[in-house]
C-alpha cells in the first residue's frame, strides 16, 4: 500500500492508543474530538488531493528508493524541480485549508537527516544513513504522516542542556543499551503530534562535547510506551464543543494544533536510532531541518491567499469595495504575500545537490523567506482586519442570529450592500476573526513569528551565510581603496 486514501488514513489513526490530555483529562477518543478533529481534517487533505487527478503532480512522486508512487510528503527531494513542487503543494494546502496542515515538519525531518546521516557515517563509519533509509522506505510504504519534533522546553536560556537545574529541560539519552536507548525529556509547540503515526526528534541546537547526551535522534511511533501529549490551547477553542456550530467557528473544516509532548524514560531500538552522541553534527541537522522548515513558510502564503480574499468579500458585503484606499490596501496585501512567496521559491531554485544526492534548499534564501514572514502576515492581517471593519470583533453569536425574535433584528441591522445576505457577510467576517484572532491565528500570526524558529535565528544565519567580507571587497575595489593604508 503506497497511498493511503482520507478514510484510510483516518481509520488508521484509531489503531493508535495515544495518550493525549486536555483540560485536564484524558482523551479517549482522540479522532472524533471536535476540538481535535478539525486538525485532523487538515492532514487528511494531503492524503485527499494525492488522490485526484489535477493534483497528483504536485501531491505525488516517485520514490527514489523503490520507484514507487509515493506522497510527496514522504519524499526525498531529487531536483531543484522537486523543491519547486513541495512548496507549490504548500501553498494549495494553505489556500484548501487556511490553516497548518501538518504534515510538512516529518518531511522536512526526513530530508535533514537523509543527508546529515550520510555525512556523519562517512566521517565515523556509523550505518546511521542505512538504517534512515529502511525507516523512510517503511514510511513511504506506509503513507504515514510523520512528526518532526525539534524545539525543547530549553529551561534557563542562559545555560547549555547539561547545565540546566533539571536535566529534562532537553531531550537526552539516560542509558544506551546494546539492543537500544533510554531517552527522556519534551518537545514543545509540537505542530501534528495527535494526528501522526510517528515522531521523529531531533536536537534543538548545534551542542557542544559537555553536551552529548543532548545529541539524539530517533524516531517511534506515537503511541510509544513512556510517550504522551498534553493538547496546547488556542484562542475560541471551545467554540466547536457549542452545539451547532458553524458561522461562528469561521473555518468550521479545518484547523491546526499544537501540544506539549512528553517522553519518560522511552526505549528506542537501534534500528530507529540516527544519532547518537554524535554532538559534532546536531548543529548541521537543526540548520538543515530549519532550513527546509523555513522553505516551507510557503503555507503561510496559501492561508494569505484565503485572507486576502476574506478581506475582498468583506469589502463588497460592506459595499466599499469600490473605495480607492480598499483597493489600495489589497495590492498592499498581495504585495507583501507574493513577496514571502518570491523568496520561497528562489531558495528552491537556487538549491543544490548535497553528498547524499538529497536536495537542499538555499540556505541564505531560505532564511530570508522566514524573516519575511515573521513581519508579513501581521501587516496583512492589520490589513484584512482594517477593511473588515469593527464588526468583525463585536458580533453577536451564532445563537442570536439562529433565534426568532434576536435573529431578524440582526439581519435587519447587520445588513450590508443591496441585494447581498446579511448570512454571508457574518460568515466572512468570522472567517477573518478565525485566521487573526482565533483558532488559526495561532497558525496563520504566532506561528510565523516562532514557527521553523524566531526571527533572531534567521538574523544568526544570514549573518552567517550572507558574506558580508566579500561584500566589504566589493566596496574596497569599486573605491580604490588601498588596504595597506589602513590599520583595520
Ligand atoms: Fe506545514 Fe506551515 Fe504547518 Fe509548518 S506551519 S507544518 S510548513 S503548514
Ligand atoms: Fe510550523
Amino acid at each position: 500500500m503506497a497511498l493511503m486514501t482520507r478514510e484510510e488514513y483516518i481509520e488508521s489513526l484509531r489503531k493508535l492508543d495515544l495518550k493525549v490530555y486536555m483540560f485536564g483529562k484524558r482523551v479517549e477518543n482522540v479522532v472524533d474530538n471536535p476540538i481535535i478533529r478539525p486538525s485532523m481534517n487538515s492532514v487528511a487533505m494531503t492524503y485527499e488531493l494525492a488522490q485526484q487527478d489535477e493534483y497528483k503532480d504536485l501531491l505525488t512522486t516517485k520514490s527514489h528508493l523503490t520507484g514507487e508512487t509515493v506522497n510527496r510528503f514522504t519524499h526525498i527531494h531529487q531536483s531543484t524541480d522537486d523543491l519547486v513542487k513541495k512548496i507549490k503543494m504548500q501553498r494549495l494546502l494553505g489556500q484548501k485549508t487556511a490553516s497548518c496542515f501538518q504534515r510538512c515538519v516529518g518531511m522536512d525531518a526526513f530530508n535533514a537527516l537523509y543527508s546529515t546521516t550520510y555525512e556523519m557515517d562517512k566521517e565515523y563509519g556509523t550505518n546511521y544513513h542505512e538504517r534512515f533509509k529502511k525507516y523512510l522506505l517503511m514510511a513511504q510504504e506506509n503513507d504515514w504522516t510523520v512528526d518532526g519534533a525539534m524545539t525543547d522546553p530549553k529551561g534557563d536560556r542562559g545555560l547549555s542542556p547539561s547545565k540546566q537545574a533539571d536535566p529534562d529541560l532537553f531531550l537526552h539519552i539516560n542509558e544506551v543499551r546494546e539492543d537500544g536507548i533510554i531517552v527522556t525529556g519534551a518537545k514543545c509547540h509540537q505542530t501534528g503530534s495527535l494526528n501522526s503515526h510517528e515522531h521523529i526528534f531531533m536536537p534543538t541546537q548545534a551542542l557542544s562535547d559537555d553536551d552529548k547526551d543532548y545529541a539524539v535522534s530517533f524516531a517511534v511511533p506515537s503511541d510509544v510506551e513512556g510517550m504522551f501529549m498534553i493538547l496546547g490551547r488556542q484562542s475560541c477553542d471551545t467554540r466547536k464543543l457549542e452545539e451547532g456550530a458553524d458561522i461562528d467557528l469561521g473555518n468550521s473544516g479545518f484547523g491546526g494544533h499544537e501540544c506539549l509532548v512528553v517522553l519518560d524514560h522511552v526505549f528506542v531500538p537501534n534500528e530507529r536510532v540516527f544519532m547518537c552522541r554524535e554532538n559534532k553534527y546536531a548543529g548541521l541537522l537543526v540548520e538543515r531541518f530549519a532550513g527546509y522548515h523555513r522553505q516551507s513558510y510557503a503555507c503561510k502564503t496559501g492561508v494569505g491567499d484565503v485572507l486576502i480574499g476574506a478581506a475582498a468579500l468583506a469589502a463588497d458585503y460592506n459595499g466599499a469595495a469600490k473605495a480607492s484606499h480598499i483597493k489600495d490596501k489589497l495590492i498592499e496585501m498581495m504585495h507583501l504575500n507574493e513577496t514571502m512567496w518570491a523568496c520561497s521559491v528562489a531558495c528552491s531554485y537556487e538549491g543544490y545537490k548535497t553528498e547524499s544526492g538529497a536536495y537542499l534548499i538555499d540556505l541564505l534564501l531560505a532564511n530570508v523567506c522566514k524573516q519575511n514572514v515573521t513581519r508579513f502576515p501581521y501587516d496583512i492581517a492589520r490589513y484584512a482586519e482594517d477593511i473588515a471593519g469593527g464588526l468583525m470583533v463585536t458580533l453577536p453569536s451564532e445563537a442570536d442570529f439562529r433565534h426568532p425574535e434576536l435573529g431578524p433584528v440582526m439581519k435587519k441591522y447587520y445588513s450590508g450592500k443591496v441585494g447581498t445576505s446579511t448570512e454571508n457577510r457574518l460568515r466572512v467576517l468570522r472567517l477573518i476573526e478565525n485566521l487573526c484572532l482565533g483558532t488559526a491565528a495561532v497558525g496563520y500570526r504566532t506561528e510565523s513569528m516562532h514557527g521553523a524558529g524566531s526571527p533572531q535565528a534567521q538574523r544568526i544565519m544570514i549573518s552567517r551565510q550572507g558574506n558580508l567580507p566579500a561584500k566589504k571587497q566589493m566596496a574596497r575595489e569599486i573605491a580604490h581603496i588601498d588596504v595597506s593604508k589602513d590599520d583595520i
